[in-house]
């Protein structure tokens, strides 16, 4: 049996599925991911740095510009066949780390964002203050209108703490599941990581499908590309009954 038919006949006999999903799901709508080689302009920045609290306590301004180049080509991104095949299961409760909403844009009704939306800026001294915006036309750095300290993305950036509620649910979706898909992540960003730790200890069957191998606890790897190998691993797969799963958390 190839490892895509034995991820097809796991999938087809689980009963409860959750998805932990990474950036290489979207790698194929045009997102970059952090750690796929970058071109261009931007190609010259560490990602993981940018995307701390000290490279935006060094430069805010340049974080700022970099995130608005981000949401600019989210905003002209359409979701592909992985994030489609996945919307139409629409028992499936997703946990991502993405930023972007392109599973939700391809119609998901349950997805969790472990590390936040680039959709919404917030003041970086947590005061409270949130606020949608036009990722086609963002707006620059500027003082949150509240308290004067920087706006910012609201996304979970390295070394940050998860958002608790959004955590919890993600680990009681997964507690529920027969089986975690673990799609375009390559398992080594924690705490998140630890959920397909955590699917394993539950008895849940555990599928990766990345365009590399990664270290984590599978019951089968399929390596290709996320928006090839999803749909056919779901096909056919028989859609369960929603029940009262949790909600998307920010879209
Ligand atoms: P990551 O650690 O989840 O790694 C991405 C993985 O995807 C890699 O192992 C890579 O081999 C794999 N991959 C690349 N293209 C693929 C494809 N077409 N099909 C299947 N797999 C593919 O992600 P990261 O890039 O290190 O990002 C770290 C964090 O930064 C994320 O957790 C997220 O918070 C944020 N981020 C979000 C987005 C997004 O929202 N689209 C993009 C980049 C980074």
């Amino acid at each position: 049996m190839s490892s895509i038919e034995h991820a097809h006949a796991l999938v087809a006999e689980a009963g409860r599925v959750a998805t932990f999903t990474g950036a290489g799901l979207s790698a194929e709508s045009g997102i970059d991911t952090f750690r796929d080689p970058a071109t261009g302009y931007w190609a010259r920045y560490d990602p993981a740095e940018l995307a701390s609290p000290a490279g935006f306590a060094a430069d805010p301004g340049l974080v700022i510009d970099w995130y608005n180049h981000r949401r600019r080509t989210l905003a002209a991104a359409e979701p592909n066949a992985a994030h489609r095949a996945l919307a139409e299961q629409a028992d499936l409760t997703h946990v991502t780390q993405n930023v972007d909403h392109l599973l939700e844009r391809a119609g998901a009704q349950r997805v969790l964002h472990l590390h936040g939306s680039i959709g919404l800026d917030r003041c970086h001294r947590a005061c409270g203050y949130e606020e949608r915006i036009d990722i086609s036309a963002p707006p620059g750095l500027r003082p949150c209108p509240s308290c004067g300290a920087p706006l910012r993305p609201a996304v979970v950036w390295f070394g940050e703490t998860l958002p608790e509620a959004t955590w919890i649910a993600s680990v009681e979706a997964i507690s529920a599941a027969d089986l975690l898909l673990v799609i375009g992540t390559s398992g080594v960003v924690y705490p998140a990581a630890g959920l397909i730790d955590h699917a394993r200890s539950t008895g849940a069957a555990v599928v990766v499908v990345n365009a590399e191998p990664i270290r984590a606890p599978a019951d089968v790897a399929v390596i290709g590309s996320a928006a090839d190998l999803v749909p056919m691993i779901l096909a056919g797969r028989r859609v369960g009954q929603a029940d009262a799963g949790p909600g998307s958390d920010v879209w």
